[in-house]
């Protein structure tokens, strides 16, 4: 009922879905504010006003300031007439959070990936979650306004597919059409995008202040995100992802996709346990193989082994190299590195700051920050992405 209120382009619903449209993004507003930013007439106001609080699309919250007469009521949505589901897959773990429509988290589940995590298995658990929270919260399949996935790429998001893992993931994750096996399910609105963008949307929502931010995540590999001039940038394969494989040293290291020298080959969690793996055999056998890669990190940090420190703050040479290049050709005013392990690992952090100040040609502009990574800033970007495509600019 209500998505096709917001999908009802027809002439007398437009008023209707300007007027929502105005409190879905300026809450708490009164009758003559809207009159005075829609440019709508009194009496279409009134009446569809009206409307929307007989739908139990909006409420009254509240009365405003009164200049002689009546205080006026503000009205705001209402936002439990829908609910949103953000759901972001990583290497490491897979969360779904059941949101309302002002993007308060209502109950989250999170699915550590282990070794047999299919993709089949993985998406199952992720139905499940779903019918779990319809059953907890009282809704049904209709009461979805949408589910926004930000997943691990390559995707094509226009047709909704996953389309190729990295190659050291341990179940093959290629070819997987998300959004029409969710659909299967739950025929509702499914948006699927690179999880590096959502999650610089959901950062971006943390930093209203700033109109061109950079999300750099490290992790199995580099997931990039940018906004720019206070919108998500998409470039034709959907995401800045590809920027993990710039080549930071010629004839260097050998990289997975082909390539010497790429940024992933000397930074990624990949190459950082190849490393120790090499010079410090003795701990990666007793301490890291065989593991999950969430277990890997604990580990790693619990541990303090130095071979180990050596390999992971060397490593901050290079992810500061990379971020500096990347903030310089976006223009960034604000970057966030964020990562399982930057997240966790003493100093980690600190020191690709460092590394990146060194590089900048401009870093008195620049912020730096970790994000707000205990927010689920990925989720979050998803169930936005869902509400963007519906509600419009
Ligand atoms: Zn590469």
């Amino acid at each position: 009922m209500f998505c096709q209120f917001l999908q009802d382009q027809s002439i007398q619903n437009r008023p209707l879905k300007i007027i929502y449209q105005y409190i879905f993004q300026n809450g708490l507003v009164s009758r003559a504010e809207i009159i005075e930013k829609t440019n709508l007439n009194r009496g279409k106001v009134a009446r569809s006003l009206k409307e929307l609080l007989d739908q139990n699309y909006i409420r009254v919250e509240g009365l405003g300031d009164s200049e002689g007469g009546r205080p006026p009521s503000l009205y705001q949505i209402n936002p439990v007439i829908s609910f949103l589901i953000g759901i972001q897959i990583t290497r490491w773990e897979t969360k779904i959070v059941l949101y309302d429509l002002l993007l308060n988290k209502i109950d989250e589940k999170t699915i550590i990936m282990m070794p047999n995590h299919s993709p089949n298995i993985v998406i199952e658990e992720i139905k499940s979650t779903i019918r779990k929270f319809m059953e907890l919260y009282h809704f049904q399949v209709d009461d979805i306004l949408g589910i926004g996935i930000g997943a691990i790429g390559p995707l094509d998001s226009d047709q909704g597919i996953i389309l190729q893992s990295e190659p050291f993931l341990p179940i093959h994750w290629g070819s997987i059409p998300i959004v029409e096996q969710m659909k299967e399910e739950f025929p509702v609105f499914v948006k699927l995008d690179n999880a590096a963008n959502t999650i610089v949307l959901g950062e971006s929502k943390q930093y209203p202040a700033f109109q061109n931010i950079l999300n750099v995540t490290v992790g199995w590999t580099w997931g990039s995100g940018a906004i720019h001039n206070g919108k998500l940038l998409k470039i034709e394969s959907g995401d800045i992802c590809g920027y993990g494989h710039m080549v930071i040293q010629m004839d260097g290291e050998p990289c997975y996709c082909g390539k010497k020298g790429c940024m992933t080959a000397y930074s990624s969690l990949y190459a950082i346990i190849e490393q120790i793996k090499e010079s410090s055999p003795a701990y990666y056998h007793s301490r890291l193989k065989d593991c999950s890669p969430i277990e890997q990190i604990g580990r790693m940090v619990l541990d303090q082994d130095q071979l180990t420190k050596n390999v992971i703050l060397d490593s901050a040479k290079y992810i500061g190299v990379g971020v500096a290049n990347l903030a310089t050709v976006f223009h960034s005013e604000l970057v966030l590195v964020n990562g399982p392990l930057i997240d966790r690992y003493p100093g980690y952090y600190e020191e690709i700051i460092h590394h990146a100040s060194l590089h900048l040609n401009n870093q008195g502009k620049i912020q730096f920050s970790k994000g707000n990574y205990q927010l689920d800033p990925g989720t979050l970007g998803a169930a936005m992405l869902v509400l963007d495509s519906l509600l419009g600019e």
